[in-house]
């Protein structure tokens, strides 16, 4: 399924995106709908599907993830303001692309609890 999603097109260079951050394993572009002045996008290269798909070979992609999410908030001028990380998994949680992928939020006040 992941291997078809738009985001499998996105990280096989079939797909146009706005990409601020990349490197062998991850991609990181904005989302087409952002919810935050800074709302990226970060997704590994390998499709997938979700959260509940991971095994522990995947150890270091999420790793890598996670620090290129840090890169991005430090491009993006965040590092001191704060920003928000975060994954959906699975459809009752929001989840609407089934490749893998860190939201990460910035530039505005963000409430806690989400909705
Ligand atoms: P999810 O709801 O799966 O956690 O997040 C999917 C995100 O992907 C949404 O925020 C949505 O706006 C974004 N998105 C969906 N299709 C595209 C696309 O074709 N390009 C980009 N850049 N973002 C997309």
């Amino acid at each position: 399924m992941s291997e078809d999603s738009i985001f499998g097109k996105i990280a096989r260079g079939e797909m146009d995106a706005d990409v601020v951050y990349e490197n062998e394993q991850v991609i990181a572009f904005r989302d087409i709908n952002p919810q935050a002045p800074t709302h990226v996008l970060v997704i590994p290269r390998k499709p997938i599907a979700t959260i509940n798909d991971l095994e522990p070979g995947d150890r270091e992609l999420v790793g890598e993830m996670f620090l290129a999410a840090k890169e991005v908030a430090r491009l993006e001028g965040l590092s001191e303001s704060g920003y928000r990380v975060v994954m959906n998994c699975g459809e009752g949680a929001g989840q609407t692309v089934f490749h893998i992928h860190l939201h990460v939020l910035g530039g505005r006040d963000l409430k806690w609890p989400p909705g």
